[in-house]
């Protein structure tokens, strides 16, 4: 009783904290997001971008991105993120940090919920990217973040100096990983489930070859097993073949095994894959079946999933945002 005279006057009198009407807003920082910032930006249009709990997204934890093209050198991760950010910022966009929660079309109108805050937009652009896939063994959430359960070398790795480590996953994220480790640990072992890495041929030919990297075939992680203190002080695996179970003494378990995208919000809303990937209208990329709602970069695409390509998508959904708001 009480919570409903409490819930009717509140309907009367609260006014959520809604924002003027945006021509685009963009969700995410990673390449897909400030590329698609870059392009409004550059159209006038004035982007807002809207930065959730990774400003910069996946790449600020890569040590050296080799693959952009115009960096012979190699840039490291931040910094090409960091010079996004501020490319964007040359042509206007404007940064806040929000997590939304939720959209909801009401017409040409995308309101876009982040807690009690309420933002407006004739034309949104997804690239909320995508999060680090954990194992779900018993000891993993444990000693996740500070105890030696991670899922980024680049931001751990230094702490692991003269360590022995474990890095599970077979693509190119756990070669990478795992030469980054390299550097600091005595001994680094790539622990993947099948006999064959799935990461490109170059990264893989490294890993094997490294003579600090030993690679444990066939080998399917149980249990990341705690030392007296609870910190990582092995990690318990069962052989894929004969089923016999033995521990890997590490200190450190990097944990590299794909990725979640970041979708939640658009459940109900928009048609997404068993994996959670926003599914594209055919014929195009990066447009949704709701008019004036795009998505680009990992949060769509489950194939290639590149920086380059997350670029280009952004850049894609950024013209066509465009387009849209021209045909309004
Ligand atoms: P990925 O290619 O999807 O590889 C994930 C790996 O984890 C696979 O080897 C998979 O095993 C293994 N795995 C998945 N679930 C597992 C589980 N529950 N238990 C044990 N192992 C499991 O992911 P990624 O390495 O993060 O790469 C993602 C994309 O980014 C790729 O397109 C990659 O080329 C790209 N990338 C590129 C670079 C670069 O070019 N420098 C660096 C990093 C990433 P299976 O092989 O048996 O499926």
């Amino acid at each position: 009783m009480y919570e409903k005279g409490f819930m009717f006057w509140k309907n009367l009198f609260y006014t959520p904290d809604t924002k003027t009407m945006e021509d685009v807003i963009i969700l995410g920082t990673g390449c897909a997001g400030l590329t698609a910032a870059i392009y409004t930006g550059r159209a006038q249009l004035n982007p807002l971008v809207l930065e959730g709990t990774q400003p910069g997204g996946q790449l600020t934890t890569t040590s050296e991105v080799e693959n952009f093209p115009g960096f012979p050198e190699g840039i490291d991760g931040f910094t090409m993120m960091d010079n996004l950010r501020k490319q964007a910022a040359r042509f206007g966009a404007r940064y806040e940090h929000a997590k939304i929660d939720r959209i909801e079309v009401d017409g040409e109108v995308k309101r876009l919920h982040a807690g009690e805050k309420v933002y407006e937009a004739r034309t949104v652009i997804i690239g909320t990217g995508a999060r680090p896939r954990l194992l779900g063994i018993p000891g993993e959430q444990e000693m996740f973040g500070g105890k030696g359960v991670t899922t980024c070398a680049t931001c751990d790795g230094a702490f692991y100096r003269d360590m022995d480590v474990v890095v599970v996953g077979g693509g190119d994220s756990a070669c990478e990983e795992a030469l980054f480790l390299t550097r600091f640990c005595s001994k680094v072992t790539l622990v993947h489930r099948r006999d064959t890495l799935r990461a490109s041929q170059i990264m893989a030919e490294r890993a094997i070859a490294h003579e600090k990297i030993e690679m444990a075939w066939n080998t399917l992680p149980q249990e990341v097993m705690a030392d007296e203190k609870g910190f990582a002080r092995a990690l318990r695996v069962k052989d894929a073949q004969s089923g016999e179970e033995r521990e890997i003494p590490c200190k450190g378990a990097f944990i590299a095994i794909g990725h979640i995208p970041n979708t939640d919000f658009a459940d109900g809303l928009l048609k997404r894959d068993g994996d959670g990937y926003i599914v594209p209208e055919a014929g195009s990329q990066v447009k949704t079946a709701v008019p004036g709602l795009f998505a680009a970069g990992d949060c769509v695409d489950h194939v290639y999933r590149q920086a380059i390509t997350a670029a280009g998508m952004g850049c894609q959904a950024a013209i066509e945002a465009e387009r849209f708001l021209a045909e309004l």
